[in-house]
């Protein structure tokens, strides 16, 4: 069978790999999606000198989906046939992290799959048994994909700030993880401001439900979010971006006594402590994926309240197209981009 790699320089190349047999306590997924995630890109632009020797690097993909085809020993609650999404970290299981699903934050040790294990680009893939959440009926193959890491992060960071239909929540950045973001707290009933400097994507937020865009290329948003809110902010801001500059604006754009929350990784920021937050009564927040319950709750949402998946995930391509997929995502020109395996 065949698995995608990242061999340096942006390069995606299809090796020939073994097909892993389950170990007790694994089961067998025949994949059928594989998000393609922002978080990926440092790996794929990274130089071939950077990189180890091939038989060290790892398949990448995070948001794995697929159905059981084989179940090893010990498996329990899971069957031949079994749509599932794979919450992809392994834990220890019994630290206080693992207890709350949250196996990611791990206080012992854990593996990422796509990272420090073979992810979902690849045809097979071997998972513990708890690490599969079952896929709701109503719910296809590459929705589950996109809720399994980008689209579930923006649920629960939208979650955490809360908005209601009386807030204004300014999200920066309109990337895969912005854009599910607008789409929730438009959903939630608030007014939603995106900001992006592509016109592509800011277009994409108006269609998910976003009331007004800024394209930050050409206006300071700032001062056109104080403009759209009596002069003194959004009631939730959101960084999806992670750019130091950008991260000073979503603060700088809340109002008194709001909430940021930020999303987006990377880099270091700093803020006048006093001024930009405590003497705005402001409340930070960071928030960084969902446990295994999250997963299941973000596809429930995703389905009971119609979110438009179709409009968020705008091109698949089969692992054979992969180059492609991850150059037009590079690109800009994207929503949520998906492998898919049939
Ligand atoms: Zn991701
Ligand atoms: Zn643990």
């Amino acid at each position: 069978m065949e698995g995608l790699f990242f061999t340096g320089d942006s390069v995606v190349e299809a090796i020939s790999i073994d097909k892993m047999a389950p170990a007790s306590g694994e089961v067998l997924l025949q994949m059928k999606a594989s998000g393609v995630c922002g978080s990926d890109l440092k790996n794929f632009g990274a130089s071939k000198s950077e990189k180890p020797k091939l038989s060290e690097l790892k398949v990448p993909g995070h948001e794995p989906v697929g159905v059981v085809v084989e179940l090893g020993t010990n498996v329990g609650g899971l069957s031949i046939g079994d749509r599932v999404m794979m919450h992809h970290y392994t834990g220890c299981l019994k630290c206080s992290m693992c207890l709350i699903g949250y196996t990611q934050m791990c206080l012992v040790a854990h593996e990422v799959y796509g990272s420090t294990a073979h992810g979902g680009h690849q045809e097979y893939m071997c998972v513990p048994a708890y690490t599969c959440i079952p896929i709701p009926e109503g719910l296809d193959f590459v929705s589950a994909a996109a809720c399994s890491c980008g689209t579930g992060t923006a649920f629960h960071a939208v979650k955490r700030l809360n908005p209601t239909g009386l807030d204004t929540v300014a999200i920066f950045g309109q990337g895969p993880v912005g854009l599910s973001a607008t789409m929730f707290a438009a959903q939630l009933g608030a007014r939603v401001i995106a900001v992006d400097i592509s016109s592509y994507r800011l277009n994409l937020a108006k269609e998910l439900g976003a009331s007004e865009v800024i394209d930050s290329s050409s206006h300071n948003a700032e001062q056109v979010i104080r403009e759209l809110t009596s002069g003194e902010g959004a009631e939730c801001t959101l960084d999806a971006t992670g750019i130091p500059e950008v991260r000073i604006q979503a603060v700088d754009s809340a109002k008194y006594w709001g909430k940021v929350c930020f999303v987006g990784e990377g880099n270091t920021t700093t803020f006048d402590v006093s001024a930009q937050i405590i003497h705005k009564q402001l409340t930070i927040l960071g928030s960084w994926t969902f446990s295994q319950a999250g997963l299941s709750e973000v596809a429930n949402f995703v389905i009971e309240r119609r979110s438009p998946m179709d409009k968020l995930i705008t091109h698949t391509f089969g692992l054979k197209e992969a180059q492609k997929a991850y150059d037009i995502f590079i690109s800009g020109e994207t929503g949520k981009v998906i492998l898919t395996m049939d």
